[in-house]
């Protein structure tokens, strides 16, 4: 999984460190294993409750002014779809 990401965390890209290892994400309605974060990546999310909503408006909110966000964000949307497999996996509308 982790090569599938390339090599770091999913989200921000950066390799394990010394200081700070990647962590297995899992949903924790489901038990499922979504990916592969770094240790901030991680708390961002459950500081967002795992709530896509919250995460999209924050993004929005930092990305107002950032042109070129959103194919990204589509980018990384295609991965994580990959990552799962048949695409129909939790959270994916
Ligand atoms: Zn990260």
């Amino acid at each position: 999984m982790l090569e599938a990401q390339g090599g770091g965390c999913f989200i921000c890209g950066r390799p394990a460190r010394e200081d700070s290892s990647l962590h297995v994400d899992h949903d924790h309605s489901t038990g499922a294993i979504r990916g592969i974060l770094c240790f901030s990546c991680n708390n961002a999310l459950a500081d967002f409750q795992d709530d896509p909503t919250l995460l999209r408006k924050a993004a929005c909110y930092v990305s107002a002014n950032s042109p070129g966000v959103e194919e990204e964000i589509q980018l990384a949307r295609r991965r994580a779809l990959s990552l799962v497999g048949s695409g129909t996996g939790p959270g994916a509308g």
